[in-house]
C-alpha cells in the first residue's frame, strides 16, 4: 500500500476533549471549527498561533458549521441553533425531535446547495431510534431517513451528484444519489464494508480524487477508501484510540485536521494514550475541499 502520508501526525492542540468531533476548517479565517459534544463546547482553533476559543453552548452539540453570513449553525440536544460568535448566544431555530427526550443530534454538515444536514441517535446507541435531518434556507426542517443508530459521516462527490453516509453501527459507507436543487435523496445501495479488526467507521472526510478519509473509533487510524472499489486504499495511524472525525484544511488544502476522543475510557487504558482527545494534523500528498457553508 503506498502511503501519500507526507509529514508525521502532530497533536497541535492537547485538548483533552471528552468528545471531540466534527472539525470544520473555515478557509478565510484560517481556523479550525470542531466541537466537544459531552463538555457541550463549540472550538476555534487557530493553528497560527494555537489559540482555542471555546463557546458553552449550554447543551450537548453534535457538530457545528459555518454560515454564510459568518455565524455558525449547531445541531444539539436541544435541536437546531444559531450561535453569534460575537456574543456567544444561541438563538434556537427548532427541534425536530422534541417529542424523543432519548435522542441528540450528532454529526453534521451543509450540503453543496448550503443546506444544514444533520443525524441523531438515542443517547443508548442501541436501536435505530435515531434519523437524518435536513435545515433548508428557510430554516425549517424535514426528516431525510428513518432508522438511524448512531447518525455519523457525511460527504459529498466532486459533482455534488453522491451523497455518501455512515450510520456506525452498519459498519457500512452507503451513498446516495443527491439532486442539488432540492437536496433530496434516492437509490441507496453501500459502496464500502468495513471489516472487522480496524475499528468502527465515525466522521468522514473526501478528497480531491473522490476517495473517502473516514476516522476510525477504537481504530486507531484514519483510513482511506475508494468508494468505487470499495477497498481501502491508505492508512495514517494516530496515538490515540478514538479517531472520531477528520476535515481536510490548511493554505494549501493539503492538512488532514482530526479530532479524538476519551469518553468511556478508563484510566489505565487514558494512561497509556496522553494525547487522547487531542486535535491532530496530519500533511498529504492530496488535497480536499473546504466545508460548504450553511446558507440561511
Ligand atoms: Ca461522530
Amino acid at each position: 500500500m503506498s502511503s501519500i502520508q507526507q509529514s508525521p501526525v502532530e497533536c497541535v492542540y492537547e485538548g483533552r476533549a471528552q468528545l471531540g468531533e466534527g472539525p470544520s476548517w473555515l478557509p478565510h479565517e484560517k481556523k479550525v471549527l470542531w466541537v466537544d459534544i459531552e463538555k457541550s463546547l463549540v472550538h476555534l482553533f487557530d493553528p497560527q498561533t494555537r489559540a482555542n476559543q471555546t463557546f458553552d453552548v449550554g447543551c450537548h452539540v453534535g457538530c457545528a458549521v459555518p454560515s454564510r453570513r459568518g455565524d455558525v449553525l449547531i445541531a444539539t440536544a436541544k435541536g437546531f441553533g444559531q450561535l453569534n460568535r460575537s456574543s456567544g448566544q444561541v438563538t434556537w431555530i427548532t427541534n425536530p425531535e422534541s417529542h424523543l427526550p432519548g435522542n441528540r443530534f450528532n454529526d453534521g454538515k451543509a450540503d453543496p446547495a448550503g443546506r444544514f444536514w444533520a443525524g441523531s441517535l438515542p443517547y443508548a446507541e442501541d436501536s435505530p431510534a435515531g434519523g437524518l435531518y435536513v435545515l433548508d434556507e428557510r430554516r425549517v426542517s424535514r426528516k431525510a431517513l428513518n432508522d438511524v443508530t448512531i447518525s455519523n459521516g457525511l460527504a459529498w462527490s466532486g459533482d455534488h451528484r453522491t451523497m455518501y453516509y455512515i450510520d456506525t453501527p452498519t459498519m457500512r459507507v452507503d451513498a446516495f444519489d443527491f439532486d442539488p436543487a432540492t437536496s433530496s435523496i434516492s437509490n441507496r445501495r453501500t459502496v464500502i464494508r468495513v471489516p472487522e479488526g480496524v475499528g468502527y467507521p465515525d466522521g468522514m472526510a473526501i478528497d480531491d480524487e473522490g476517495m473517502l478519509w473516514v476516522g476510525m473509533w477504537d481504530g486507531w487510524a484514519v483510513l482511506r477508501w475508494d468508494p468505487r472499489t470499495g477497498r481501502q486504499i491508505d492508512k495514517v495511524e494516530l496515538p490515540v484510540a478514538r479517531v472520531t472525525a477528520c476535515c481536510f484544511g490548511g493554505e494549501n488544502r493539503d492538512e488532514l485536521y482530526l479530532t479524538s476522543a476519551t469518553t468511556r475510557l478508563d484510566a489505565a487504558t487514558l494512561a497509556k494514550q496522553p494525547l487522547a482527545g487531542g486535535l491532530f494534523r496530519v500533511k498529504l500528498g492530496v488535497k480536499g475541499p473546504p466545508p460548504f457553508e450553511y446558507i440561511g
